[in-house]
């Protein structure tokens, strides 16, 4: 299996921070990441999940422990005429593009969102209208409460706004199969030529960020993104982390941008908001690695902070 010890995460991430991981693997293969999960939980050893890096926020700080990563699990295959399985490291526009050329509709969404199969699960990931749970026929899981591999159906887990219940810290997806509909690959470029144009125009797509900062907050009808406008948070700078200019959910990096930078910009934006509206505003960004307790402090009431290697320190 693909090691890399004492190596920076932050190549990892799409936001392009995070510190030196004890060890990094990529195990392509199932029986490679259970037989890696079984070597650190028997040893008690910490580990963390990483699937394409785009919705975390990975701590500066040496990361302890070893951090999996899953794009290595990257196999797609057609089961039937309008089913098809993903592995968790699939990229999301690699399997959209891929079911395009079958002609199968339904993955257009995906278009631009630069995560995993994985990640999209437990996020339950979505755009233009549509989401993750939409398509999924079943979700194979390693449960490492029970110890055994488990495939769920839709009624086995429950969906939310940017949330399912499975927990990363008991639950790894390994893949995914997707229920697609028949169309011509024509229509179906068309649309998710719509969908990259759309954000295109309105996400700062070529700067290093985790995508949206904050969920859209449930007690306003105004998305997150609009919120932080009408406060002018737009161009908002601590350190090298700046709060976009082109969409103000989105924290982009400058260059040199650190997880301290950017906790003390979301600490600012969900302090101003809280002080205009009277809402706090919960990061959609997972924490990864060890954290001060004054950074962490951000994710309180954050709906699921889960993370197996999320420590905070005094
Ligand atoms: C430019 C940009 C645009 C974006 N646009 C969108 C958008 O339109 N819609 C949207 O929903 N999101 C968007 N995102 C956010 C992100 O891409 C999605 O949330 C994506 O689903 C995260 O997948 P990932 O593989 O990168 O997960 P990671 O960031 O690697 O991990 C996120 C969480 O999932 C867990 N996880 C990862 N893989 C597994 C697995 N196999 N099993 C169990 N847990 C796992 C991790 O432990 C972590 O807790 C965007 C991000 C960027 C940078």
């Amino acid at each position: 299996m693909k090691t890399l010890e004492k190596t920076e995460l932050g190549q990892f991430t799409t936001m392009k921070i995070g510190g030196v991981a004890d060890k990094i693997c990529f195990p392509s293969t199932i029986r490679e990441l259970i037989d890696l999960i079984d070597k650190l939980m028997s040893k008690n050893e910490p580990w963390s999940l990483v699937g394409g890096g785009s919705n975390i926020l990975a701590s500066s700080q040496n990361i302890p422990g070893t951090v999996i990563c899953t794009t290595g699990l990257n196999l797609i295959e057609q089961l039937g005429p309008d089913l098809l399985i993903a592995g968790a490291g699939v990229r999301l526009p690699r399997l959209s593009a891929y079911a395009s050329k079958l002609s199968l509709s339904g993955m257009e969404f995906f278009e631009g969102i630069p995560g995993t199969v994985g990640g999209a699960v437990v996020m339950n990931a979505g755009a233009h209208g549509h989401s993750t749970n939409q398509i999924l026929e079943t979700v194979t899981v390693l449960d490492l409460k029970k110890g055994k591999v488990e495939v769920l159906t839709l009624k086995d887990i429950i969906f939310g706004y940017r949330i399912s219940t499975i927990n990363p810290q008991e639950q790894i997806v390994l893949s995914a199969k997707f229920r697609m509909v028949p169309d011509t690959e024509a229509a179906i470029r068309t649309r998710m030529k719509a969908n990259n144009l759309a954000r295109r125009s309105s996400q700062p797509i070529k700067d290093p960020s985790a995508g949206c900062t904050f969920k859209n907050p449930i007690e306003l009808n105004m998305p997150a993104g609009k919120i932080l406008d009408s406060i002018g948070a737009k161009n908002w700078t601590i350190g090298a982390a700046q709060v976009s200019s082109i969409h103000a959910n989105f924290i982009i990096n400058l260059g040199s941008a650190d997880s301290q930078d950017v906790c003390k910009l979301i600490s600012k934006m969900q302090e101003s908001t809280f002080e205009k509206y009277n809402i706090l505003l919960k990061p959609e960004i997972k924490p990864l690695g060890v954290f001060k307790e004054s950074e962490a402090i951000i994710w309180t009431n954050a709906d699921q902070t889960t993370n197996s290697s999320f420590i905070i320190t005094k």
